[in-house]
Order: structure tokens, then C-alpha cells, then sequence
């Protein structure tokens, strides 16, 4: 069973992921991730460029250009409220019942200065409509 490499805020972008991303490519990788994930492939929990940032337009060799500090927040905050540590062995339907079990305002704290929290597509009723499985878009 393959194994992705993903970035603790990551989880919380997948379980909203709606089909929009920076790109095709993007939104596309991510979907196939998401899939797959959702099939049962397992996960790895890394602090550091992952299998989505693979294909972001923002990812280079520095790093994310999007701002480094920015990301390894919100990351230490998602991994803080899901319970995941760098390394760690996990299965989306442990991360997806842990994203149910979330109180209100996780979302907006985990993820503050994102553009997409601006935009409405993410946020704790988009999280908690797919994390109950009622999303339309899983
Ligand atoms: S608000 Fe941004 S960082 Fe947070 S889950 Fe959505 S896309 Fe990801
Ligand atoms: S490179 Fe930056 S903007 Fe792109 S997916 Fe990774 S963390 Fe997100």
C-alpha cells in the first residue's frame, strides 16, 4: 500500500478541498492524494514540503514561497489539534473522526491568515459537513 508524505495543516486542506487549488495541477494532485487516502493508502506525518506542495506553484527548493513561518504555524497548530506528531504512521479515517470531534473555531484558529479562509471555502461547517460524512464533495 503506498505510503504519502503530508504535512499536518495538509489534513485539514484535504478534508475541505472542493476541486479549487492554485492550479490544474495543484487541485489535481490533491484530489488524487485525497482519494487515495480515502481508499486506505496510509500517511506520514512530515513538517516539511510534502506530496501536495510536489505540485503547488508556490513550492521551489527554498521551500514555500507563500512564506516559510507562516506554514510551520499553522502546521504545529493542525498537528496540535489532531493529535499527530512528526513521523507518525496514520490513516485518514483516524484523522477524519479526530476532524469530527473538533470544537467550534478550530478551523479559524488553526488557520488564520490563509487566503481560502478568506474566501469561505474553508472553514468549521465546510470541515464538519465532510469530517460527518455529509459532504457532497468527498
Ligand atoms: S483555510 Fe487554508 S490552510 Fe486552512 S484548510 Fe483551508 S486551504 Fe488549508
Ligand atoms: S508550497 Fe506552500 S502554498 Fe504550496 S502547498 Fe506547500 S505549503 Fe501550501
Amino acid at each position: 500500500m503506498p505510503e504519502h508524505r503530508i504535512r499536518p495543516h495538509h489534513l485539514l486542506c484535504m478534508a475541505q478541498f472542493a476541486g479549487k487549488g492554485y492550479d490544474q495541477r495543484f487541485a489535481r494532485n490533491m484530489a488524487e492524494v485525497k482519494a487515495a487516502l480515502e481508499r486506505g493508502d496510509s500517511l506520514r506525518i512530515r513538517f516539511a514540503c510534502d506530496d501536495l506542495c510536489a505540485c503547488c506553484p508556490h513550492h521551489s527548493t527554498a521551500g514555500c514561497a507563500l512564506g516559510e513561518g507562516d506554514v510551520a504555524e499553522k502546521d504545529a497548530r493542525a498537528a496540535h489539534m489532531l493529535g499527530v506528531a512528526a513521523d507518525d504512521a496514520v490513516q485518514w479515517e483516524q484523522v477524519r473522526k479526530r476532524m469530527a470531534a473538533l470544537p467550534p473555531g478550530s478551523v479559524e484558529r488553526a488557520c488564520q491568515s490563509c487566503q481560502w479562509l478568506a474566501l469561505g471555502c474553508c472553514g468549521d461547517e465546510v470541515l464538519r459537513r465532510y469530517a460527518q460524512g455529509q459532504s457532497e464533495n468527498a
